[in-house]
């Protein structure tokens, strides 16, 4: 099949030249600057670049469900998506559904070109990001339409290298409401946008603080309706939630195969590290986490696909896969002993991962009580249960 001959050479592009970058692309500054840019001139030369956007943008224009059974493989390097091209897809998306033809115009052809990089800035220092009412970031209206954009954001992953920036600003109401706050898209070259200090995660480079100090957007560069940012900002999250999951159930793949590989080739005097039963069950639980979380992550996938409402499914798939990520390198790193701890394997980054997987994109919490309320709702209201 053609997607099967695809999902193929994205593994072997992945493994021949992403994965031997990794300590140099983890590193940040101008050597990993110069590294990606190799990586994506390759992509394009091999028809690799860009699958899942649009055709008429310059993509593969592969639909949801076909990347998806392509992504896991793109997506064992963390890396993967910004070397291949797909790492716009979620910005690319939601500019497309929610701005005007000038801004489509003019930004989406080099988003997904790569001559343009994007990122997106909700969390803040100052309150918590689970609770985005509280917002404190606001914009004002200009006498002309367009906004002036003052606060403080961070984690805002890919910040430093990005012409473009989606930023969650209150522009009416008062904190705590869930109307009254709007995206604007604010190009990093305007006068009074800042990046304060890079914020490493366990020592890998990518997070920024940044500040914008009454930086003007014009009017057409606010997303969809303003002062109704939650509903597009949901919409975003809910995507972008099961690309991750994806791009870890890859990451974890990887992990078991280092596991499996240890436990069947490290021998010690009485045989393989694998013919201990305590080794065994960390291959079973490993397995199992995988195999349990690869269907939730799907159906998850299947949904949005359809257009449905898929905000259960997407809790289930983002919490059990942030998890699964956790567990399978934390026991790959516990079979390799010492060597899974230093520098030679990729554990350490795939751990790191999988830890932060459970607080970005809404931490587990977050999403744990989301879902049970909602299953709970169906029960309370006289039904039979949530469908
Ligand atoms: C690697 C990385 C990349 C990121 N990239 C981005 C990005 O590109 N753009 C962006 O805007 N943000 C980004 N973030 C930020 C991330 O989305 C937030 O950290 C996350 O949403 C949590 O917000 P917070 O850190 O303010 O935690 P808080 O809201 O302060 O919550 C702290 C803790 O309190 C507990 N808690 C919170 N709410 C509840 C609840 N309802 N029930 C029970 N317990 C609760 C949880 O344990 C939670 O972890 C990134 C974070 C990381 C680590």
């Amino acid at each position: 099949m053609v997607e099967d001959d695809l999902r193929e050479r994205v593994a072997r592009f992945v493994t021949a030249e992403v994965m031997p970058c990794e300590p140099v692309l983890d590193a940040g500054g101008p050597a990993a600057a110069a590294a990606l840019g190799g990586l994506r001139d390759r992509a394009r030369a091999e028809g690799l670049w860009a699958l899942p956007l649009p055709r008429e943008l310059g993509g593969g224009g592969l639909p949801l469900r076909a990347y998806a059974a392509l992504a896991e493989a793109e997506g064992a390097s963390d890396h993967g998506p910004a070397a291949l091209g797909s790492a716009p897809l979620l910005d690319v998306t939601m500019l497309s559904r929610h701005t005007g033809p000038r801004v489509r115009a003019e930004h989406l052809r080099d988003l997904v070109a790569g001559r343009t990089r994007s990122c997106f800035a909700m969390t803040e220092p100052d309150v918590p990001g689970t609770d985005p009412t509280l917002t404190a970031t606001r914009a004002e209206r200009l006498a002309g339409g367009g906004w002036l954009v003052t606060g403080r954001k961070w984690f805002t992953s890919g910040a430093a290298d990005a012409g473009l920036v989606t930023v969650l600003a209150r522009t009416g109401g008062a904190p705590g409401d869930r109307a009254g706050l709007s995206l604007l898209l604010v190009p990093t070259r305007s006068p009074g946008f800042r990046v304060v200090r890079e914020l490493p995660v366990f020592g890998a480079s990518g997070q920024y603080e940044i500040a914008l100090d009454r930086v003007e957007v014009p009017g057409d560069q606010l997303l969809g309706e303003p002062g109704a940012a939650l509903a597009v900002v949901g919409e975003r999250l809910q995507l972008g939630r099961v690309l991750r999951c994806l791009r870890w159930l890859g990451q974890a793949q990887r992990a078991f195969d280092l596991l499996c590989h240890r436990a069947a080739t490290r021998a010690g005097s009485q045989g393989p590290l694998g013919d201990h039963q305590l080794v065994q069950q960390h291959v079973f639980d490993a397995l199992l986490a995988l195999r349990t979380t690869r269907p939730l992550v799907h159906e998850a996938v299947a949904l949005i696909d359809a257009g449905r409402d898929a905000r259960t499914e997407v809790g289930l798939a983002k919490v059990a896969a942030a998890r699964m990520l956790q567990r399978v390198t934390d026991s790959a790193i516990q079979i390799h002993g010492a060597a899974g701890l230093g520098p030679d394997t990729p554990l350490p980054a795939l751990f790191r991962t999988g830890r932060a997987a459970r607080v970005l994109d809404g931490p587990d919490e977050l999403h744990i009580t989301s879902v049970a309320r909602r299953v709970l709702r169906g029960y309370g209201t006289g039904a039979a249960g949530p469908g």
